[in-house]
């Protein structure tokens, strides 16, 4: 595979996940895992981000610390799914800036369909993490990076929970210098486009929408 791959084989995301591939896992139960899942995700996320060095008194005596340069970073959550992820990364990177890519998966053609695209200013000096709980056929991934180069970010990382090859090819072949971060690889595709096993439809097991 051209792309890198990172797969987060931490035992408490390995555990978090297989609670929420349960198809027993209700709403309440899905959205707080995948929340905690977020949170543990920006941790490695965040290993390389900047930091700057400032001046503080402990109780004890002045010292110099690193602190986040947390202006950097935006976290662009790809709608509607992306919202679960991102609320347990921004518990973690409050000071992050987030943005919104609203793409609709056309029931026909898998194609992914852009009805809203809002950022935050002066992309080029951020840092772009994109969310979405799953990288199924990459139409959506690659859609939103597209646009999101458009913007001309800093880097772009793209987490999810669960993927399958067919998406890593898929966004690796558009965009190889896409880092991507996931809690599994899944086998393979549904002819529908679900990730087979996955864990159904993240949107509708976030918003219980089914
Ligand atoms: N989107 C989902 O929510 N689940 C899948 O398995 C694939 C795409």
């Amino acid at each position: 595979m051209p792309g890198q791959v990172h797969v987060i084989d931490h035992p408490l995301v390995q555990h978090k996940l297989s609670l929420m591939r349960m198809k027993s896992t209700g709403t309440s139960a899905f959205r707080s895992l995948l929340a905690e899942i977020g949170m543990l995700m920006a941790y490695e996320v965040a290993r390389d981000l900047p930091t700057r060095s400032v001046t503080i008194e402990t109780p004890l005596a002045e010292t110099t610390a690193r602190v986040l340069d947390g202006k950097k970073l935006v976290l662009i959550s790809i709608m509607r799914a992306g919202a679960g992820i991102l609320d347990g990364m921004l518990r973690v990177l409050p000071n992050a800036r987030v943005g919104h890519v609203g793409l609709y998966r056309d029931a026909r053609t898998l194609a992914a369909v852009e009805y809203y695209f809002k950022m935050p200013k002066a992309m080029s000096e951020r840092a772009a993490v994109v969310v979405d709980p799953m990288l199924a056929t990459g139409h959506s991934a690659v859609a939103a990076v597209d646009r999101l180069k458009e913007t001309r970010p800093r880097s772009i990382k793209f987490v999810c929970l669960v993927t399958c090859p067919e998406g890593l090819t898929h966004l690796h072949g558009r965009h190889p210098d896409v880092p991507v971060y996931t809690a599994a690889i899944d086998s393979h595709l549904d002819s529908h486009g679900y990730i087979v096993p996955g864990l159904g439809d993240a949107g509708d097991r976030i918003f219980g929408t089914k």
